[in-house]
């Protein structure tokens, strides 16, 4: 496997040079561009790595699994599909869903920006600070690592340059679908996409996934299956945005990608995998890394399709 990891990698290296870092986080933009690496937890518990899978970065829009996750597991399946639905918008991360259909619950979904925000507003919690510590301990849980925290200099580039989210935060609470403070919900926000990771602990929250809610190895019970299979389908049909059609035939397998220029995919049954390269694509997808797994899946026939 790192024979075939180190390969992958050396071919696939070239291809950073097509993408752009994100800059409209002004902290993003400091990341290397030609960073690229790769970690993968196998259903049996083996890991395999190649490249600069130890760089630390943020994980941005991977957290909106997690979110969603926290808020299934506070909430049910049931009240969370009544306030953000589960059908792909078809659209950027960011974009307002407003122009050309009346905004309501099911025409957000909780991998694009609009959904995430509404996520935060439905963890248990006495304070939004108790929401965001609830929501740490889950990631940290899923990650594996007990260590993992936040970027600060990222959260407040985040906050301080958050006009976008701001509006879309505002828009939602016009139309009644967000009561809370916005302020408030949104620093739970910012700090989500903040959490520093890196690529061993995407492959592990994957691989939790993959494992339908289970630990790998100690088989430890995270979450209940039924809610693995809502997020993987969620995940399938929208985790890369407007690039999940093509996603899904390159692919074929539910996956999460982040500004960050990380990627989080889950081969049902058999690994997850964690990727870093910061050198994005069009729709914000790291151009080099779904490269990457175009390859791996070709090698190692993941494609669920
Ligand atoms: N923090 C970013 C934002 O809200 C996350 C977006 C992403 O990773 N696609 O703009």
């Amino acid at each position: 496997m790192e024979e075939l990891l180190e390969r992958l990698l050396e071919e696939c290296l070239h291809f950073t040079t097509q993408g752009r870092v994100a800059d409209y986080i002004p902290e993003l933009a400091k990341a290397n561009p030609d960073a690229l690496g790769i970690y993968v937890i196998g259903s049996e518990g083996k890991h395999s790595w190649a490249g600069d899978c130890h760089q630390p970065f943020t994980i941005q829009s991977v957290v909106k699994p997690i979110l969603l996750l926290q808020a299934l597991l506070d909430n049910g399946v049931e009240l969370v599909q009544s306030r953000v639905g589960v059908e792909a918008t078809g659209k950027p991360f960011d974009a307002i869903n407003a122009g050309d259909q009346s905004l309501d619950s099911g025409h957000i979904n909780p991998m694009v920006n609009m959904g995430a925000i509404v996520m935060c507003t439905l963890i248990r919690g006495a304070t939004y600070e108790e929401r965001f510590q609830r929501l740490l301990e889950l990631t940290r849980k899923l990650a594996g690592d007990e260590s993992i925290g936040v970027d600060e200099a990222v959260y407040r580039s985040e906050k301080s340059h958050g006009s976008k989210n701001r509006a879309l935060a505002y828009l939602l609470k016009s139309y009644g679908l967000l009561e809370d403070d916005v302020e408030e919900v949104l620093d739970c926000y910012f700090r989500a996409c903040s959490i520093q990771v890196d690529c061993r602990a995407l492959a592990h929250i994957g691989a939790v996934l993959s494992n339908r809610g289970r630990l790998p190895v100690s088989n430890q019970r995270i979450f209940p299956s039924a809610l693995a299979r809502y997020v993987n389908a969620i995940l399938m049909t929208c985790g890369m945005y407007d690039g999940s059609g093509e996603f899904a035939m390159r692919v074929g397998v539910p996956a999460k990608s982040g500004v960050g220029g990380g990627i989080m995919a889950v081969v049902p049954t058999r690994m997850g995998i964690g990727i870093y390269s910061p050198a994005l694509d069009s729709k914000g997808n790291s151009m080099a890394g779904i490269h990457l797994l175009e390859r791996l899946s070709k090698e190692l026939y993941l494609s669920i399709f």
